[in-house]
């Protein structure tokens, strides 16, 4: 957990030297990068790591991003059992530091307002305080997506991306501070009983809930889903996710890749549903 102690403990940054705008080593931008360049027109400052191209406003919180960025990636690739090598584009990586910039470039973007951050064709967003430490795992979240996109194509379904990248998130960001010697476990928090969703209309959602109460429900429970899977049989996990990128429905994928297991829906609901509204973060058998 975040303490009060951990919180005053400085952080080890990087140095992140600052390029020129014209001297960068990719200025192709998306429509959405366009837009956050809008922003302040001018102020922005740049810099370069080894996958990343920094688009900032602050120095030192783009250096301490800088580390987590490239951390998150490296983590979140050998998650997924992915080579990196081969994606040679860097990725576009914009950090608001105030939060009037952020409300105009979310209301310029149409972008919903609960959001933290975004991935979006390539490109991150993300709204980070000035100051060395962040208090939550947008960053991992939203690197998740990112490397999803890269390595599994845009044809994940909504509940297995955000499932996916709340758990690679939570995972990454415990390992990131557990590396520089703080006590951190990824968090988990129970679904409650009365909002559970039932997995074949969690699976079956093309849309986030209209209702905000309903939005946690979803990304809580995706991530729950995702974790089960995963503690279930990690290869057979990666299988599925290869499956569903590819365009498979979730019983086909399911029944192809967890047979054994579950060999259908309700064999998977029976157990996990336990394990969803469960205060704890049980082990699975
Ligand atoms: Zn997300």
């Amino acid at each position: 957990m975040l303490g009060c102690s951990f919180a005053q403990q400085p952080q080890p940054m990087g140095s992140l030297p600052e390029v020129a705008l014209e001297k960068l080593s990719d200025r192709s931008f998306t429509a959405l990068a366009m837009r956050a360049l809008g922003v302040r027109g001018g102020e922005w400052r740049h810099a370069e790591t080894e996958h990343f191209i920094y688009h900032f406003f602050d120095a030192p919180t783009a250096a301490a991003v800088s580390v987590e960025a490239e951390f998150a990636y490296r983590i979140i690739a050998q998650e997924l059992g992915k080579d990196t090598a081969a994606w040679e584009r860097k990725c576009h990586l914009f950090i608001f530091s105030d939060e009037a910039d952020w409300a105009q470039f979310t209301k310029a973007g149409a972008l919903e307002p609960w959001t933290g951050g975004i991935h979006s064709q390539g490109s991150l967003f993300v709204r980070r305080a000035a100051g060395l430490l962040s208090k939550n795992q947008t960053l991992p979240h939203e690197i998740t997506h990112l490397v999803l996109e890269r390595f599994f194509g845009a044809g994940v379904p909504l509940w297995l991306n955000e499932g996916f990248a709340e758990y690679a998130g939570s995972r990454c960001r415990a390992s990131f501070y557990r590396a520089r010697g703080y006590n951190e476990k990824p968090r988990a928090s129970a679904v409650s009983a009365e909002r559970y969703i039932p997995v074949a209309q969690l699976t079956a959602m093309a849309a986030y809930p209209a209702d905000d109460t309903q939005v946690a429900t979803f990304y809580n429970e995706s991530e729950k889903l995702v974790r089960f899977l995963c503690a279930t049989d990690k290869p057979s996990f990666l299988a599925f996710l290869d499956a569903m990128s590819k365009g498979a429905r979730f019983d086909t994928a399911l029944a192809k890749t967890f047979a054994s297991r579950f060999p259908n829906v309700d064999a998977l609901e029976k157990e996990f549903r336990p394990y969803a509204i469960s205060q704890f973060v049980p082990s699975v058998r």
